[in-house]
């Protein structure tokens, strides 16, 4: 490889992949290459999913061009279907379908990990997944055409299923999500006129004795207690069978009835990770604490695909932005550190905290040791994120959509997909 070529590799464009991406074209000298490889064009701000689920945020407002937000990086729009550490390469489809493979002197790893719907039976089938732009936009639109639909159907049982949603899972995503379609479904009932806030049946099932685990008892006791007199179905401790076209089936037997059952469990692996030879744990790949992946020169891993040790207590990262955005903090500084000689320092972070959205302008959290609830939590929920966001334009934008919210009804518009080959297809020809 020509010297004046040097080249850092990233595969993944969430998190961990733009904020070391970021970071290394600030810090390399220009004959240093860094080279993007991305699914996706964007990077998916997915703390703000549960928002356009519940059709209070623009989907487009909380993703954010990748090639916009990191000048100077070369960024590829194609999955890495191969990784070869001897001959040092990725491998990647062409637009032409080619497979063509780059060379690389550092790689990083930071793919996040995918979702898992089959660790419950029939979760693939019929479950929705909430982890992507497309999970979170299809399900937006598929319950606003539930109340559609509810709205026309004659039949109490059927109106009854189109207008019931189980959401599995009460941690953070899962309490997001259900709080959101609570907000959204009961917000809407006023332009319904065949649908009542008592239709609506939203459930909440976590398997472990309570939801919320990683706050304090009194904190998941508040949301509950909040979400239960709003009219969510909570259930603790309650494990699920399974999933078919009618609801779920609860580990002792019991039915749910739910025509929209939405799954906020569940991790899988990639198998481009599987297929390296790399050492996984639970899953994730095995890093030391400066995160380099031992045995393998020049190979790093950060993020939700990795098992990072965090010095400060021992313990292993949990799977939050958070962390991922810290670890490439300082992962582009021990690249940097390898590159010149000097010496990589292991990650090291103490979480200034955590919030959970609970619907109807609440959350609950805790910042620097200090607890919060109700509308204060939700407001300084909302700071927090906005601060973070990475452009000022989609500042400007959300900053619009979040005051918008506060003085307008949400958008209930089902975006139309269809195209008039579609209806065509559906109604026949025009004459
Ligand atoms: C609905 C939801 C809500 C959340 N809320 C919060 C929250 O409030 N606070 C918080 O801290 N965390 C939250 N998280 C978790 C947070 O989103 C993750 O911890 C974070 O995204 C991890 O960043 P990452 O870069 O490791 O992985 P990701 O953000 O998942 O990014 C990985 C990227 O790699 C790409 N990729 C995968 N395979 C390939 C391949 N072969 N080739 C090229 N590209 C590939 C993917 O397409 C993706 O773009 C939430 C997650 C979800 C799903």
């Amino acid at each position: 490889m020509n010297r004046a070529e040097q080249r850092v590799v990233i595969v993944g464009g969430g998190f961990a992949g733009v904020e070391t991406a970021l970071r290394l074209r600030r810090t390399l000298p220009a004959h240093w290459k860094v080279v993007l490889y991305s699914r996706e064009n964007h990077l998916c701000f997915s703390p703000l999913l549960p928002e356009v689920v519940g059709a209070s945020l623009n989907p487009l407002h909380v993703v954010w061009s990748l090639r916009e937000m990191l000048p100077g990086v070369i960024c590829r729009t194609a999955p890495v279907t191969a990784l070869d550490f001897d001959a040092r390469t990725v491998e990647f489809e062409d637009g032409g379908g080619t497979l063509t493979r780059e060379g690389y002197d550092h790689l990083v790893l930071a793919l996040g990990l995918p979702v898992r719907l089959e660790i419950i039976e029939g979760m693939g089938e019929f479950g929705w997944p909430i982890k992507t732009l497309g999970d979170a936009s299809a399900l937006r639109n598929h319950l606003i055409a539930q109340l559609e639909r509810a709205e026309v159907t004659s039949d109490s049982e059927t109106r009854e299923g189109l207008l019931s949603v189980a959401v599995v899972g009460g941690g953070f995503t899962g309490v997001e999500v259900a709080g959101a379609i609570l907000d959204l479904f009961r917000d809407s009932c006023a332009y319904y006129s065949s649908i009542e806030a008592a239709d609506i049946q939203v459930h909440l099932l976590e398997g472990s004795p309570r939801i919320l685990g990683p706050l304090p008892e009194d904190l998941s006791a508040f949301a509950r207690q909040r979400m239960e007199a709003r009219g969510m179905q909570i259930r603790e401790g309650t494990g699920v069978e399974a999933v078919t076209a009618d609801g779920i089936r609860l580990s002792g037997g019991e039915m749910v009835r739910a025509g929209t059952v939405i799954s906020a469990v569940g991790n899988g692996t990639y198998p481009l990770l599987v297929n390296s030879g790399l050492e996984l744990e639970r899953g994730r790949l095995v890093v030391s604490g400066d995160m380099r992946v031992e045995g393998r020169e020049g190979v790093w891993a950060l993020g939700d695909c990795a098992a990072v040790p965090n010095a400060m207590d021992g313990s292993i990262s949990p799977t939050l932005a958070q962390y991922a955005t810290r670890q490439a903090e300082q992962l582009a500084e021990n690249i940097c550190a390898s590159i010149r000689g000097g010496v990589p320092q292991p990650f090291s972070y103490s979480p200034q905290g955590m919030f959970c959205l609970i619907g109807h302008r609440n959350a609950v959290g805790q910042v620097y040791g200090r607890r919060l609830s109700g509308f204060t939590a939700w407001l300084l929920w909302h700071v927090i994120y906005w601060a973070k966001m990475p452009t000022l334009a989609r500042k400007v934008q959300i900053a619009v959509d979040w005051l918008w919210g506060l003085c307008f009804p949400r958008d209930i518009v089902e975006l139309s997909m269809e195209q008039t080959r579609d209806i065509e297809a559906k109604h026949g020809k025009p004459l």
